[in-house]
């Protein structure tokens, strides 16, 4: 049992404690995680490091919650906001800065259904047409703000169907949500036809480029063919993209950017009646701290376009070369054609499954765990080899969201996954040990309700008191 210490104890010891105690995790500077940190490389990533630090440092007691005590903090989010409106071709743009893709998400669907408030004020059941392929902050902003989340199957390209989409459009819509691209197979869905829809029902459109949308640019720039996403389609009316993902700022940045003013006034909560003064807030965060804010400042500020797009292009050979590598493995499939630089990979047997829409119009209900074990326990080998491993369901795949600094581990990944899939074929009773059966059974179970109150149980267990370490 641990309690606040009696007497203080020294900062020497505590940061060597600190030190001591986090030399355990997985080992992100080497490039063994995937999705969860995005780290430059080498010498550069060394200043990088450093850079983030500092900025952090010097802004982390500041407090954003009153824009006029810290105007230089303001003015820090208000050049995010800027710089990234002319990446995203709408230099009018505006917007706030958030803690990361789920604060910025959860603020677009509040507004979103405030302004149906306003405007379609007989709406008591507010919808938001999804693509099945969305990002789960979108299932959590509606369950946390009660809307209905509609969610539309998406084609044997992974892209959601706009004729689906058009379908669900009713009364009750408050609005459209398309990704650039969707996480789970990194694929951009068709945003142009999206925005055409948008218009034509006078509904908002909103981007979810949180993966996306400090690479896809870079992208582009690099010569590279893809359908447009951002404020160039002209439905689009907000867009949220993470700096802590590939603008490589440090953790806790995010911009939730909108095409005027008029669209993001309903992102504004304002109490009048607290004892405690009048009191405005754009986010959810009450105290909006300053440290990430500065930090992603200087992130795009140090890079630059230059220096972006050599990253950009560094992650992109790497995705391709994994690509290449996983499909000369036999029995290995890539999933989906990413836009970007996400690689999703499983058993080709599972794959075809997934490519074969003909039987049940949904794709997601067909392929639903085929294959799923083997390919599960491929990834415990892979874990067991010291990757920290993304396994996904509907298809049962495996994830890679590549960063510069996976460049130097393609190979020995490929290396590990061929021999991680040689064990596997050979024995196949890897697939019925370690954590394989689990989430075969997890992917596999028609009892969602049921799988969830699993999961619960589990994570309610790792906050129970006395619960080991
Ligand atoms: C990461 C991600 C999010 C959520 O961002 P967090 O920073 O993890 O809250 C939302 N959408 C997509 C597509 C993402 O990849």
């Amino acid at each position: 049992m641990t309690s606040i210490p009696k007497h203080g104890r020294s900062s020497a010891e505590l940061l060597s404690e600190l030190e001591q105690r986090k030399t355990h995790d997985t080992k992100w500077r080497e490039g063994r995680v995937f999705s969860l940190v995005y780290h430059v490389p080498g010498t550069a990533g060394e200043e990088h490091e450093k850079l983030m630090q500092r900025a952090h440092a010097l802004y982390a007691s500041t407090n954003l919650l009153n824009p006029m005590a810290f105007g230089s903090l303001k003015q820090l989010e208000s050049d995010i906001i800027e710089m990234t409106g002319r990446l995203f071709h709408c230099a009018g743009a505006v917007g706030t800065v958030t803690s990361g893709g789920t604060e910025s998400i959860l603020c677009a669907v509040a507004a979103y259904r405030d302004r149906a408030r306003r405007t379609k004020p007989w709406i008591r059941s507010p919808e938001l047409i999804v693509p099945q392929t969305v990002h789960p902050a979108f299932d959590k902003a509606a369950h946390y703000f009660g809307i209905k989340l509609i969610k539309v199957a998406v084609g044997a390209d992974f892209r959601v169907d706009v004729r689906a989409v058009a379908a669900k459009i009713n009364r009750n819509t408050i609005g459209l949500v398309g990704s650039a691209p969707q996480y789970p197979h990194g694929v951009i869905d068709p945003i142009a036809e999206l925005g055409e829809l948008a218009q034509k029902k006078k509904i908002p459109l909103h981007v979810d480029a949180c993966v996306g949308g400090f690479v896809l640019p870079w992208i582009e720039r690099l010569g590279r063919r893809l359908p447009l996403w951002d404020f160039r389609v002209p439905g689009v009316t907000s867009i949220s993209a993470d700096l802590h993902k590939f603008g490589y700022a440090a953790k806790g940045a995010s911009v939730l950017i909108w095409r005027s003013i008029d669209a993001m006034r309903h992102q504004i909560f304002v109490a009048t009646d607290f004892p405690g003064g009048l009191y405005a807030s754009p986010t959810l965060l009450g105290t909006r701290p300053g440290g990430p804010i500065a930090a992603a400042w200087a992130a795009l500020s140090s890079f630059g376009e230059d220096g972006y797009i050599a990253l950009a292009k560094t992650a992109i050979d790497a995705a391709d070369r994994l690509r290449l590598g996983i499909e000369a493995i036999p029995g290995l499939s890539l999933i989906g054609k990413g836009d970007a630089t996400i690689v999703t990979y499983g058993t080709t047997e599972s794959v075809e499954a997934a490519a074969d829409t003909s039987l049940i119009p949904s794709l997601m209900r067909k392929v639903r765990g085929t294959g799923g074990e083997e390919i599960y326990a491929i990834a415990d080998r892979m874990e067991a080899r010291g990757w920290t491993i993304d396994r996904q369901q509907k298809p049962a795949s495996i994830h890679l969201t590549v960063t510069a600094n996976h460049a130097s581990v393609v190979d020995e990944y490929l290396r590990d996954l061929a021999m991680s899939v040689a064990e596997v074929r050979q024995d196949p009773s890897l697939a019925k040990s370690g954590t394989a059966p689990m989430y075969g059974m997890a992917a596999k179970m028609p009892l969602r309700g049921f799988v969830a109150s699993q999961v619960r149980k589990v994570m309610a267990e790792m906050y129970s008191k006395g619960a080991p370490s």
